[in-house]
Order: structure tokens, then sequence, then C-alpha cells
């Protein structure tokens, strides 16, 4: 006789957009539900205890081939749409931040490698990428040069044979486990040309700091990098001389959807234990989730976290399509999704009282992880800039609204 396992309850949030899938793109979401109930879910405490590198994590991530699902088919890749994409980052932000940044971080570390790299380099190392036997790291930011990318100082000077690299690297996640670091900085000889070059650990004059200790997002730690007098092949630069900022926005752009992916999940996952909470616990008599103040609450959640979900939907097809205005779409995403989750895991913190509080107690780390989605791949108020910008430039070009009179408003 033969017995199934059961059918797991239906969820809080329902499975309405896992709708716009495929039957193929529906089982490895099913698949990947099972592997966050019986294993990376479980394990998210203890993965999280302290900060570093989540190499079980990972390495499960890329045998089950939700790592691959960041790289291009013809080399070894499932070419997943990004529909898909943030429906596995939000289930596994769900359950665990490391997991879900392990996979957005494959994207930002990467997709310059992906998009730039010759077709040589490429052979080499997207296979070995999707595998999970090579980790690349993304090295953008420096000390003066966070939120204002275009202030990079790291000097590429070209060679006979290819250039040399100097400058400094700050916050670079994996960069103690990455074998290659792909950099972007400026021409020497011209510092309005940006250049990506691809740089292997081993290269003499490259030091990593030890990693450094942070807030949350544990599992995927993060150190500083010095490049002296580094020496880099001609055949490893990415793009052409000139694209370094685009392949750095291309590459940043997926990173901010799975920002916003992970940021959901991460909510969706708060309001499930607050509202598990709200059922075993009783105050003044009745059960807490009974009292009309928290259910207003909970409504308040859910409503915003199934709008935020419909906007990064919409952007996800946005990327998909190759739309023009997703970089917009993606700012408005990340901008939305995360700081609602911040708003979320704190008022679900609130909800479970002193237990909310406690190590022990899931949303101690949800509630410390929440904030970097605010400050990494953009902070919220550079996509707010960037949001409001878009709208001043377009408005004198825009149709007019039919209510108003012709002429210009300040004669009215
Ligand atoms: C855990 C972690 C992992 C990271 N991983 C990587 C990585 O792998 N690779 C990489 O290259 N970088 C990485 N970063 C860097 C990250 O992208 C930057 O921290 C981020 O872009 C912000 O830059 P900054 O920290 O220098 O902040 P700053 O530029 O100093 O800005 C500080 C704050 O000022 C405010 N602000 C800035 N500009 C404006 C403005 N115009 N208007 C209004 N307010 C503004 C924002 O609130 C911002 O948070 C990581 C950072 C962290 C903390």
């Amino acid at each position: 006789m033969t017995t199934t396992a059961p059918r797991p309850a239906p969820r809080l949030f329902g499975d309405h957009f896992l709708l716009a899938l495929d039957g193929g793109e529906r089982a490895l979401i099913e698949r990947l539900r099972a592997l966050c109930r019986d294993t990376i879910g479980p394990q998210a405490a203890a993965v999280a205890k302290q900060d570093v590198f989540a190499w079980d994590t990972f390495r499960t991530l890329a045998r089950e081939g939700i790592v691959a699902t960041a790289f291009p088919k013809a080399y070894g890749g499932t070419d997943a749409r990004q529909a898909l994409r943030i429906r596995v980052i939000e289930e596994l932000g769900r359950v665990c931040s490391t997991a879900a940044s392990i996979i957005t971080g494959t994207d930002l570390s990467s997709r310059a490698i992906v998009a730039g790299a010759s077709e040589d380099l490429k052979r080499e190392l997207v296979p070995k990428l999707c595998s999970g036997e090579l980790q690349a790291a993304f090295a953008l930011t420096e000390p003066s040069a966070g939120s204002d990318v275009r202030g990079l100082q790291t000097r590429i000077r070209r060679t006979d044979d290819g250039y040399v690299v100097d400058g400094r690297k700050k916050f670079i996640t994996r960069a103690t486990t990455a074998d290659w670091f792909a950099v972007v900085g400026r021409a020497e000889d011209d510092p309005s040309t940006f250049i990506a070059v691809l740089v292997h650990r081993d290269a003499p004059g490259l030091t990593v700091s030890p990693e450094v200790g942070k807030l949350g997002w544990f599992g995927v730690p993060i150190s500083s990098l010095r490049f002296e007098g580094i020496a880099v092949p001609a055949s490893h630069r990415l793009g052409a001389e000139g694209e370094g900022f685009s392949l750095a926005q291309d590459a940043l752009l997926r990173a901010r959807i799975g920002h916003a992916a992970m940021a959901l999940g991460r909510a969706i996952g708060a309001v499930e234990i607050a509202a598990t909470y709200a059922t075993d616990r009783e105050t003044f008599g009745q059960p807490l989730g009974r009292h009309q103040g928290v259910q207003w609450m909970f409504a308040e959640m859910v409503t915003q976290i199934e709008a935020a979900r419909a906007l990064l939907a919409l952007t996800a097809d946005k990327y998909d399509r190759g739309d023009a205005d997703v970089a917009i779409f993606a700012s408005m995403a990340k901008l939305q999704a995360t700081d609602l989750c911040m708003k979320v895991v704190t008022d679900a913190l609130q909800l479970t009282g002193g237990r909310g509080y406690l190590q022990d107690f899931p949303l101690e780390r949800f509630f410390r992880d929440a904030k970097l989605n605010q400050i990494g791949e953009g902070a919220s108020e550079v996509h707010k800039t960037v949001i409001g910008r878009d709208v001043v430039r377009r408005a004198s070009a825009a149709e007019r609204n039919p209510c108003l009179r012709a002429g210009s408003l300040v004669d009215y």
C-alpha cells in the first residue's frame, strides 16, 4: 500500500500570483516550497546565528538548481523569467533572508559576467557559477562612493596587454568566498570612461579585509577590498571600455527586483507568524486576534502587501518584455516593498509582544534583516529622487489633464 504525504494547509496569502506561471515553473515552486518546509525554514535560525558564509544553504540552492535560475541556458542556467524569479526569492525570503540573499546576490555578483564577458570567459566561468563550483562578488561601492555611485575613484590604467587597477572598495558581499571580483572603476586618462574588469582573488596586489560585523543578513558576510597595482589581462575586461557603468546598472536592476521580492517574502512571513500568535494568545478574555485594533493592523498589512506584490509582478513583466520604463518601476517596487517590509515586521513584532523581542523567536531576525533592504542597491531616498525626477522630467511633454483651461496654470 502506498501512502501519500498530506497536502499542506492553504496559505494565509493565497497562490493567485502563481497563476502567471506555466506548469514547469509551478513545479519548481512546489519543489522549493518543500525544501523551505523541510530544510531551509527549520534551519534558518541556526544559519543566522553567526555571520559566516552559509555554505550549506549555498550548496543546497546550487544542487537544487535554484542558483542556476539566474543564468542563461546556453551556459548551464535555466533562463528563468523574472516572473518566476520573484516567486522563488519571495518563497525564500518568507523563511530565510540568508537563502534569499544568496539568490539576489548571485544576480548582483554574476550579471556583469553574463552580460559583459567574452564568449570564451563565459564558457569557462558561467557553468561553474551555476553549479556553485565558483563564486563571484560585485565590487562597486567605495568609501567615498555609495549612494552617489558616479563618485567612484578606483583607477584603471591601460597597458600594452590589458589594465592595472588601483583603488578601494567597501561593503563587498562574499568577498571572503568569491573566486572572482567584477570591479568597476574609471579610466585613468579619461575619468568620464567607466571600465569593468574581472579580478581573480589570487591576483597579486589584492587585499581582502577580515569580515566586518553587521546588524543582520548573517550568512552573507561583507569585507573591504584594496587593489594595489593589480594587472588584469585585456581578455578579462567586461563589456567595452565605457560600458562599466551601464553593466553595473544592469546588475543593480535585477538585484533591486530581487530585494523587493525578498522584502515581500519576509513581510508575508512576519504576518503569518503574528497571525498565528494572535490565534494562540488570549488577552482580556478573548483571543488576541478578536480585538478590533489587532484586526485593523492585519488588514493594513495584508492589503499593502498584496498591492506591493502586484506592483512587483508588473515590474517583473516589464523586465521580461524589455519595457523601457522597467528601471523606474524597479525603483518604485523596491521603495514600496522594502519600506513596507520594515513597517510590517515592526508591527508584527509589536503584535507578538515580549516574545517577538526574544532571540529565540524568528521576528527578532526578520526585524534586523529588514533594515538592509531599505539601504542596499540604492537607499529608499535615492529611489524617491529617481522616481520624482522622472515624473517632473516627463510632465512637460505629457498629455494635459482635460479639466484644465488652455495656457499656463500660473494664469489661473
Ligand atoms: C550588508 C551590505 C552588503 C552590501 N553589498 C554590496 C556589494 O556586494 N557590492 C557593492 O558594491 N556594494 C555593496 N553594499 C553597499 C551598498 O550598496 C551601499 O551601502 C548603499 O548603496 C548606500 O551607500 P552608503 O552606505 O555609502 O550610504 P551613503 O551614500 O553614505 O548614504 C547614507 C544615507 O543617506 C541618504 N541619502 C543618500 N543620498 C541621498 C539623497 N540624494 N537624498 C536623500 N537622502 C540621501 C540615504 O538614507 C542613505 O541611506 C553593501 C552594503 C551593505 C550594508
